[in-house]
């Protein structure tokens, strides 16, 4: 394959988000890769009451669905499972594992939708096409042959369904292991764990209305118009009832600044919306500081609800006992005292706020004490189980939510005994590993199969060199996917790749076409019914192949058969052991249905003392030497966690490339840089290993000061694999500390 010269057009980034253009863009994409017809049939059906959930985001779908319930990315994510191309058995005969390992991950995706099992035998340098029940004798076999279970890993990425997950955590368990790993290890984890330890409950206390009925709304460490585009129109809708926003990032995002939707003739002709009233361009990692500042003000203004603190809570003189360092404030922020006080007035004023929240937040060593200062701020003003009010942390994978609450956890879930007593099974209660742990087990050769439900896990963890290495010297690799990516190519000893059915296609059993069901960013749990017809007659659907496999592995114990048969058969004992799925088959008919949230619904805390918890945070400055920066990998607009639809970021003024690195203009006269000079990335940290990235093309941008932005997966080979959020395991992908070189490609060649 002739690779894509990586040497992009770089222009001023924009100011508007969607418009005409995210229009056409989208429709390049769906009438594009799946051609005229499928795609028309998919753009129809998306995010529709009979239709299927979009397999892009969390965000949630409206009560009043309109004609067209999707973005531009959501039509990129449909296009792209819906797509023509194919990586059939004569691809992989032409394409050896060797050479496609040369590919980016861009162009390993175009390959398209896998359509037979393969396998790739130990030895070989190719994969072949084997029979679905030969490649379940050799998981089982391998399976078997493991000295304990803890050898096993089970992946989980978010876009499986709450059937399968329920499956692939009953699968797991009753084989023997809690070695769940699954990507909200990667993304949110830090928000369940400071979410619980103060609430009582690891999930978002908000819904769609409260968004449209806010007073104000506070969005950090986001970027919405990329990773959650149609909360843009929510946004819009709560500007028009009288909503401010203050937006809190260390870029001038376009989605944060002003709306176009082209669903309107203010969008289309108009100027759009103007979104964020006040905005902070905060250094990375510094919103610890800049909520414990907050907090700080609002006390000092005497801006804070006694009533619900002696009502609800508890804490609350430990924390507001902490003296605040503003020499430390403004240093970790990169703000002055007077911009924070802005921002203090907001919520001060605000009658009803809500605090949105995404990886910006989540990727950080502090990232847990960091959403409890959050957390603080919301209680101080009684922000929680108010209309318009709460917090709303946004989940990236469109049912990453629903499978943790499906289990997919390595720790054993609140409902172990119950999942025990329904399957007359013993799980076992010593937690797994989650996803940091399982690297560390594969690289030194603690885990042997790795087996993966969707995902990427080669692109989409820290430190790949070493993830990369854990993987090939594993037994057996098994990939449950769609469409091809680097982990296929990433391949163990043995390699097996399972083509499953997308959430697009329809889903044939016995029992007649199947609906599955998720679970959105805002705890509604609804249907998704598959409406094409799959890309191939060789697939099977997630449910079937877990129960296969469960099968295979166990013996029929547990009524494997009967739950391929007719999912209601799972939704059943999903309903008599997963609390607030009581009734669950009639519940889910219509637009679904909301889970029970204490804090949202009744203002109560399912805490150890059944109150909301203060905490006292001690803060720390991250400390980066005068000639180092503060990297953060981000996505471009043309992607979707490690799947890379298209090679422009057009809302940053980037077209055609991905090896780009964002810096501010004094930053590149700092370090002795040009714009457009090709550099290399080298990150450093307390283990003394460089980490290596290269080939970066400089780009002067409006980034905050010390500061440099990145995309991954490319930007994962820098992010040490110890480096760790505290108290959530997960890996810093938003603040490493980096040094830049001028590209030693560059240097050669002069
Ligand atoms: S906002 Fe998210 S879920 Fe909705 S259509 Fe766009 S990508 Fe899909």
């Amino acid at each position: 394959m002739a690779h894509h010269e990586d040497d992009p057009e770089v222009s001023a980034p924009a100011k508007d988000a969607a418009g005409v253009q995210g229009v056409w863009t989208g429709m390049r994409y769906a009438l594009g890769k799946p051609g005229v017809a499928r795609g028309s049939r998919a753009m129809l059906r998306i995010n529709q009451v009979d239709g299927f959930d979009c397999p892009g985001c969390a965000w949630p779908e409206p009560a009043q669905r309109g004609h067209f319930e999707f973005c531009e990315n959501g039509a990129k994510a449909v296009a792209e499972e819906a797509t023509k191309h194919r990586a059939d058995p004569a691809f992989f005969a032409q394409h050896s594992l060797s050479e496609l390992a040369t590919w980016t991950d861009y162009e390993l995706g175009r390959a398209g939708r896998i359509s037979q099992p393969m396998v790739r035998r130990e030895g070989s340098d190719h994969y072949e096409a084997i029979s679905w029940g030969d490649a379940f004798a050799i998981v089982a076999d391998n399976l078997r042959r493991l000295d304990d279970p803890n050898e096993a890993l089970f992946y989980t990425s978010g876009r499986t369904s709450n059937e399968a997950a329920f499956l692939y955590q009953l699968l797991a368990r009753a084989y023997g292991t809690n070695n769940l790993p699954d990507c909200s290890n990667m993304c949110h984890e830090s928000s369940s764990v400071a979410l619980s330890e103060t609430i009582g409950i690891g999930k978002g206390s908000v819904t769609l209305d409260d968004i449209h009925n806010a007073g104000l709304l506070v969005i950090v460490g986001q970027n919405p118009g990329t990773n959650h585009p149609r909360m843009l129109t929510a946004l819009e809708k709560a500007k028009r009832n009288g909503a401010q926003i203050l937006a809190i990032n260390p870029m001038p995002e376009a989605g944060l600044l002003n709306f176009k939707n082209p669903q309107t003739p203010r969008g289309v002709i108009g100027g759009g919306t103007h979104l964020a009233d006040a905005f902070l361009p905060v250094r990375m990692g510094g919103d610890q500081a800049l909520f414990a500042a907050i907090g700080a003000l609002l006390r000092e203004r005497g801006a804070v609800d006694h009533e619900f603190i002696a009502h609800s809570t508890t804490g609350y003189d430990e924390y507001a006992a902490g003296q605040l360092d503003w020499d430390q404030v403004t240093k970790a922020t990169g703000l002055t005292r007077e911009e924070i006080s802005v921002a203090a007035d907001m919520f001060a004023d605000s009658p009803a706020t809500i605090v949105c929240w995404a990886m910006g937040l989540t990727q950080h060593r502090d990232s847990v004490p960091t959403i409890k200062e959050i957390v603080n701020v919301q209680l101080l003003r009684g922000m929680i189980g108010l209309p318009g009010a709460g917090l709303c942390p946004v989940r990236g994978h469109s049912n990453v939510q629903g499978d943790r609450t499906m289990g997919i956890w390595e720790v054993p879930p609140p409902w172990t005994d119950a999942l025990e007593r329904e399957f007359d099974i013993s799980v076992p209660r010593e937690p797994g590993f989650h996803t940091v742990d399982a690297i560390r087990a594969m690289r030194d050769g603690r885990a042997k199969v790795f087996i993966g439900m969707g995902g990427n896990f080669a692109s989409s963890s820290p430190d790949s060199e070493v993830t990369q290495a854990g993987l090939q010297q594993c037994e057996l690799t098994v990939q449950i996917s769609t469409t091809l990516n680097r982990s296929h190519v990433t391949a163990g000893r043995t390699a097996l790749i399972l083509p499953t059915k997308g959430r697009t296609e329809r889903d044939t059993q016995a029992a007649g076409d199947q609906v599955v069901t998720v679970e959105d960013s805002m705890s509604c749990v609804h249907a998704s019914r598959g409406r094409l017809e799959p890309a191939s007659p060789f697939l099977l659907s997630e449910v079937a192949i877990v129960s296969r496999l469960g099968h295979e592995l166990l013996g029929d114990h547990i009524p494997w058969r009967i739950f391929t048969e007719d999912y209601r058969s799972i939704r059943e004992r999903i309903a008599r052991v997963v609390p607030g799925f009581a009734d669950y088959e009639r519940r889910i008919r219509g637009i679904g249905f909301t889970l029970p949230h204490p804090p949202r619904d009744t203002r109560s805390f399912d805490t150890t003392d059944g109150k909301a918890h203060f905490t006292a945070n001690t803060l720390s400055v991250i400390d980066v030497p005068d000639d180092r920066l503060l990297l953060q990998s981000l996505r471009s607009h043309d992607q979707y966690n490690t799947t890379i639809y298209g090679l422009d970021d057009r809302y940053r003024g980037i077209k055609q490339g991905r090896r780009v690195v964002f810096m501010h203009p004094d930053d590149v006269a700092a370090h002795g840089l040009t714009d457009g000079q090709r550099v290399d990335l080298i990150s450093e940290w307390k283990d003394r290993v460089d980490r290596r990235a290269e080939n970066f093309r400089v780009v002067s941008y409006p980034i905050a000061r010390g500061c440099v932005a990145t995309y991954f997966p490319e930007a994962n080979a820098l992010v040490p694999l110890d480096h760790t959020a505290k108290g959530s395991h997960t890996p810093v992908s938003k603040s490493v500390v980096v040094r830049v070189e001028p590209a030693a490609v560059e240097v050669a060649a002069r």
